[in-house]
């Protein structure tokens, strides 16, 4: 049964909360997929052995706002926290200045995040809630080991007011199995260039896969949401560019886009340190970097302009209209490159809002 799993999942050990019941779903499907997986209890003063999966009975809250600034515009979206980390080491990956341990986690306790989310989305059902799982994990990494997107899914279909994004870098579709609706969902890819892929994203599926799986998405009905993010500045990057933008629209058409996301490459001074010690080959991390509002180093600005024209003039020739946004960026770069600001489609979050609640084809 492991030989199908990729090898990033071919985890060792797994320290299991005692507190967690023995039949709990996740810790089942778990066993059924990892059968000589090492158990040991999990306690609060350990460390962790390389190859380890923590279960853990999560007791703060599931349901977070994103950690944005108000430096930057904002898209005002929700996390539902199920877990932290992940085991696809892109170099360039914000979480590795996120969390001091870097054990792969899942809140195991899944019957509690859906008691919260019933309360939160029944006692507002005129609020309409855009959330996502994919912020401190990617959303589909662990799902062949522990279904939790499926049960996620299938759990949220009873809540009209809500959509799910479903963010990832795999093309795991097992999540629409049993769903007799899918409109809730907002399947969505990352992206980057050919070179980067290759580079920086070693342990990760080329970006066909991912495309084609965003086909699948959009022959079931629905629009799936695309992510240029982190875009990074490399010699040639036009070229790189061009190509995986050419390769979108080979895929898809612009319809079935519900809205695409542009973010360069950014983070606070601690997750430069980590890259040039753990990836001492990615170079990218000594071009122009400037300090933001917000305290992280960004592209220095007239770079982060050349590179974000370039490429919105390429997704608008393509057909792509006002799905185009930034992911933290001022209303400087939104007037510059798209010649409008957030205010212009009536705030950020609420037009995402409005395309995630106008996803079905
Ligand atoms: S897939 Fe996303 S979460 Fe996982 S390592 Fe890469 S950037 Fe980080």
């Amino acid at each position: 049964m492991t030989s199908k799993l990729p090898s990033y999942l071919n985890l060792k050990y797994l320290y299991l909360d005692p507190s967690l019941s023995t039949t709990n779903p996740i810790l089942q499907n778990v066993k059924k997929h990892l059968p000589d997986i090492k158990i040991l209890p999990l306690s609060s003063t350990q460390s962790y052995q390389p190859q380890s999966l923590i279960l853990k009975k999560f007791k703060g809250k599931f349901l977070r706002f994103c950690p944005g600034t108000r430096y930057y515009n904002c898209c005002g979206y929700k996390i539902i926290h199920f877990g932290e980390n992940c085991p696809l080491n892109c170099t360039y990956c914000i979480l590795q200045a996120y969390f001091q341990d870097k054990t792969l986690k899942i809140w195991a306790n899944i019957d509690d995040l859906f008691q919260e989310l019933d309360k939160t989305f029944k006692t507002n059902p005129n609020l309409r809630f855009r959330t996502g799982t994919g912020e401190f994990t990617d959303s589909l990494v662990l799902e062949p080991l522990t279904g939790y997107a499926q049960k996620l899914t299938n759990f949220l279909q009873n809540y009209s007011n809500v959509r799910l994004e479903l963010k990832s870098k795999v093309a795991d579709l097992s999540w629409t199995n049993g769903l007799h609706k899918i409109d809730h969902i907002l399947p969505a890819w990352s992206l980057n260039a050919p070179e980067i892929v290759k580079k920086e994203e070693k342990l990760v599926i080329p970006l066909e896969e991912r495309l084609r799986a965003a086909q699948k998405c959009v022959s079931l009905g629905i629009k799936v949401c695309l992510h240029f993010d982190p875009i990074i500045y490399y010699p040639n990057w036009e070229k790189g560019y061009s190509k995986t933008i050419e390769m979108v629209f080979d895929y898809l058409k612009p319809e079935h886009i519900c809205y695409l996301s542009l973010g360069s490459f950014r983070g606070m001074p601690e997750l430069f340190h980590t890259i040039s010690q753990k990836h001492p080959k990615s170079t990218y991390i000594y071009e122009e970097y400037i300090y933001g509002l917000d305290g992280k180093l960004r592209l220095f600005l007239p770079l982060r302009l050349k590179m974000f024209s370039f490429i919105v003039k390429k997704l608008k020739k393509a057909g792509l209209k006002d799905q185009i946004y930034y992911c933290m960026e001022s209303d400087l770069v939104w007037e510059k490159t798209l010649g409008y600001t957030p205010i212009k489609l009536g705030g950020l979050d609420k037009h995402l809002e409005k395309l995630s609640f106008n996803n079905l084809l």
